[in-house]
């Protein structure tokens, strides 16, 4: 059965300039999406009366129901709510129980409501105000002849807590008992363009279940996507289609869903025991902090050394200076002797160093910018990986994190 196809308009002129990333578009096609509802179509508009009114008309008349976020606020002067009221005939009245909301609200914040507070107040005649607790503006629900416009606040918050208990539950009364579920392979270290050489025809077993390929400075996701199936069976189609992604990714697959490689690798050391100590150059500190934005991260990492400067690798890292003399900061030796000498400083059981030119000066035709290596220690055995990543100096650094992690899994397998 065909899902409800909706139309979305943000509003915001901040989104137009780039000034506001649109997250509340992206947890919209989330959270609609997993309640069978497909957004067919997402506009952007500037807090300009035309052009909302035009966007809305236009959604309207091509899928006959569209949600808005943003422009419901007094600064605006409730600008979206005016030309929306207009353009599907509900003028506006004032709301006595609205405006008691609003009152109690300012009540408990101990200010006073100014003049243009009252505006909020202000319902399109036949439209169901929709409670907002979390913020003063009300949304909106507005089912008219030219379809139906649901209203939301801009601020985040507002927006995702009226979505979860105004609007799913009244959108649950017209689901058609359908979803649209995603399941996600997370990948890293295998190009984009070979791992849809390895899929090939497999993508075209996978049907019904669509596959989008996702690449990021950290890997490439593969997501299943199931639409407008039964929620029960959508688990088990996408189950059986993510494991057979694996069987053909298995040695770049290291998680489903979003979960991040370093916890990943925090169970596999926790799992075995082992703790973990780190060495970083070009990193500066990167590897570190995301190993530990991991909660719970405390019972296997044991720490680091940021050793920016080649006199901090010697000194705390016990890298000989013929050797830096010798090969450099960045080498295959020095890396070594990074996490040997971190290994023998935390006494941990696993360690990885990073080295490298993170750039964008500093690179020569033997060492380019973006060369990185890694010493890994794993219970005394040591050894090294090198990769030359692209990319500017904030990507090349966390490609490097990325690639550190990577190296550990691998080992830890
Ligand atoms: P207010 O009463 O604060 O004016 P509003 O409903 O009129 O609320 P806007 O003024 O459009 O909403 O936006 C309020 C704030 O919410 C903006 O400063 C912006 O940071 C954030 N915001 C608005 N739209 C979006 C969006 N689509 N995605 C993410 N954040 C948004």
């Amino acid at each position: 059965m065909p899902s409800l196809n909706i139309e979305l308009v943000t509003i915001g002129t901040e989104l137009l300039l780039g000034f506001t990333i649109d997250t509340n578009a992206a947890f919209l096609g989330q959270v609609l999406s997993a309640a069978g509802v497909r957004i067919v179509r997402r506009t952007s508009v500037a807090d300009e009366p035309g052009q909302i009114r035009a966007a809305v008309a236009e959604a309207l008349a091509r899928s006959g129901f569209a949600i808005t976020t943003g422009g419901l606020g007094p600064t605006r002067d409730d600008m979206s709510k005016h030309v929306v009221a207009e353009l599907l005939g509900m003028p506006l009245q004032f709301d006595d129980v609205v405006w008691q909301a609003v009152l109690t609200r300012y009540q408990r914040f101990g200010r006073r409501p100014v003049a243009s507070n009252r505006s909020q107040a202000m319902v399109p005649a036949g439209g169901v105000a929709l409670p907002n607790q979390w913020g003063t503006a009300p949304g909106l629900w507005l089912d008219s002849p030219l379809g139906t416009v649901i209203m939301l606040p801009g601020v985040p918050l507002e927006m995702r807590m009226l979505m979860e208990h105004e609007v799913l539950p009244r959108l649950a009364a017209r689901a058609t008992g359908t979803a649209i579920r995603s399941a996600t392979l997370r990948t890293c270290g295998i190009p984009e363009s070979t791992l849809a050489e390895r899929i090939g025809d497999l993508e075209d077993a996978l049907a019904p279940l669509t596959l989008a390929y996702l690449p990021s400075v950290t890997g490439v996701d593969l997501r299943l996507t199931a639409w407008d199936v039964v929620a029960a069976d959508a688990a088990t189609l996408l189950r059986a289609g993510i494991d057979r992604l694996r069987a053909i990714a298995a040695d770049w697959a290291y998680a489903e869903g979003d979960t991040d490689l370093a916890a990943v690798v925090l169970d596999q050391a926790r799992a075995s025991a082992r703790r973990l100590a780190v060495a970083e150059s070009c990193t500066g500190g990167l590897l570190g902090g995301r190993i530990t934005n991991v909660a719970g991260s405390s019972d296997v990492f044991l720490g680091g050394v940021v050793a920016y400067d080649d006199r901090v690798k010697q000194e705390l890292l016990e890298v000989p200076a013929a050797l830096l003399a010798a090969h450099g900061a960045v080498s295959a030796e020095v890396a070594a002797a990074m996490v040997a000498g971190a290994t023998a400083r935390f006494g941990s059981g696993i360690a990885v160093s990073v080295t490298g030119i993170a750039g964008p000066g500093g690179g020569t035709a033997e060492k380019p910018v973006g060369t990185v290596w890694f010493g890994f220690s794993c219970d005394g055995r040591v050894d090294t990986q090198t990769s030359v990543f692209g990319g500017t100096r904030a990507e090349i650094r966390e490609r490097a994190v990325q690639g550190a992690l990577m190296g550990l899994w691998q080992r830890l397998q």
